[in-house]
């Protein structure tokens, strides 16, 4: 569990690498040609228009709509802000933002994906038009009442005194980022790191709003770690499979090129998987596929686990032999025949009064266990090419299911 927190902190990395190199560069901007300050400037908006396409394109709503919001608060801020907090309407508008945008964020990392053009992706839209609205209407009636809420101290500290931005917004600052970081933490996503690292860097661009080029830089960098994490993330989808969460056939075949001299692939086939669909439906075979991977993903000696299509799965021992493979394809083996998986009673009534009196008689959930069988056949060194070998641990695979299942055959 440990290891796994640590593994995931690394999402941490791009983000922050990103952020500190933009720290960085922030006091050498001066000393750069005018035109190039110029286009400083102008590239958040090239940035977010290429951020927009490409979430659109691949129909990632949350990313979408986020990206519109940081286009429209540079936008407010190369507009309104520029000089700083000067009046009613500037303050109006920057506190409408240090507000709106930590809580927008935080809460798109939170929902569903749920694309751009549906229902619900326009519903969202509209949602965040229905915000802007709501500024506009404070800062053209002057609802002095709102800004005195929203600037009101919550605690006295003479450090909180130091930020510019309201001590709500701080607040809501420092609250999504916690909230961001620990799903981050538990379930990894390159969208999460994305979107962290644009709450940080949004959340310096309010604070430090005066700060000669501060905003672009770190407007620009937002942008750019969303773009990234689109990227990624489009990237992920070819290469691992959705349902298990292995890598995909994909992925397998482009690890088939650069393999050397000596591999071991092993194919692996769940037992009468038919009659298992069939018997408990096909969610409950889906969950039995998921057990199998994660089982599959603990497999020793070096060994990568794939879904190669279906419930047939594929192990790629790289530098081992048949006899180095066979030990550890049996292990997995073992620990899949033997674990039993609790599933809820397909039968059991929907009515609550029903239902209750069947958990009650201890026929309510159930549990199932399935087998597998696996063929392996190494290259022989180097002689045969992967495909030989796949069709050779093909072959292993239907001796092993006709010896009766259950079973590694080479
Ligand atoms: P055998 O022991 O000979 O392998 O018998 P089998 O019934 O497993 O035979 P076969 O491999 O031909 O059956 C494959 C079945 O796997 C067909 C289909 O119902 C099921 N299946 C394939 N992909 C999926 C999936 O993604 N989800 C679920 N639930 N079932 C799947
Ligand atoms: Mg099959
Ligand atoms: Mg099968």
């Amino acid at each position: 569990m440990h290891h796994r927190l640590l593994k995931n902190s690394t999402s941490f990395a791009l983000p922050l690498i990103l952020l500190v190199a933009a720290s960085l560069v922030l006091p050498r901007i001066s000393a750069l040609p005018p035109s190039w300050q110029m286009n400083l400037v102008s590239a958040p908006y090239f940035i977010f228009v290429t951020l927009l396409l490409l979430s659109f394109h691949f129909n990632r709503g949350r990313i979408f709509c986020v990206s519109l919001l940081l286009g429209v608060a540079y936008w407010s801020c190369r507009t309104y802000l520029l000089q700083g907090l000067v009046d009613f309407r500037a303050g109006m508008i920057y506190q409408g933002l240090s507000v709106l945008l930590p809580v927008n964020i935080t809460l798109f990392c939170f929902l569903r994906e749920r694309g751009v053009l549906t229902n619900a992706g326009r519903l969202r839209l509209a949602f965040l038009a229905g915000q802007a609205a709501l500024v506009a209407w404070f800062v053209r009636y002057n609802y002095v009442e709102v800004q005195q809420f929203i600037g009101r101290e919550l605690v006295t500290s003479a450090v909180l005194d130091r930020f510019l931005l309201p001590q709500v917004a701080i607040f809501l600052f420092i609250a999504g980022g916690l909230l961001i970081a620990g799903k981050l933490l538990v379930n990894p996503s390159p969208l999460l790191s994305g979107m962290f690292g644009a709450l940080l860097a949004v959340g310096a661009s309010c604070n430090w709003l005066t700060t000669e080029y501060l905003v672009p830089l770190f407007m620009g960098t937002a942008g750019l770690l969303l773009i990234i994490s689109v990227v990624q993330d489009s990237h992920n989808m070819a290469y691992r499979d959705d349902l298990t969460g292995l890598q995909s056939r994909r992925a397998l075949n482009e690890q088939l090129m650069g393999l050397g001299r000596q591999y071991a692939i092993a194919m692996l086939d769940v037992d009468h998987f038919k009659k298992f669909n069939d018997t408990y439906g096909h969610d409950v075979g889906d969950q039995v596929l998921r057990m199998v991977a994660s089982r599959m993903q603990g497999v020793k000696g070096g060994g990568r686990a794939f879904r190669y299509g279906g419930e047939e799965f594929t192990i790629l021992f790289p530098h081992k032999g048949v006899a180095d493979a066979t030990p550890h394809l049996e292990e997995v083996r073992r620990s899949i025949a033997d674990y039993q998986m609790k599933i809820r009673s397909t039968e059991r009534p929907s009515d609550g009064q029903e239902g209750k009196k069947q958990r009650g008689a201890g026929n309510g959930d159930q549990t199932v266990s399935v087998t597998i069988s696996i063929g392996v056949a190494d290259c022989c060194d180097g002689s045969a090419t992967p495909e030989e070998v796949i069709k050779a641990a093909d072959q292993a695979l239907y001796r092993a299911k006709h010896k009766g299942r259950n079973q590694v055959c080479a």
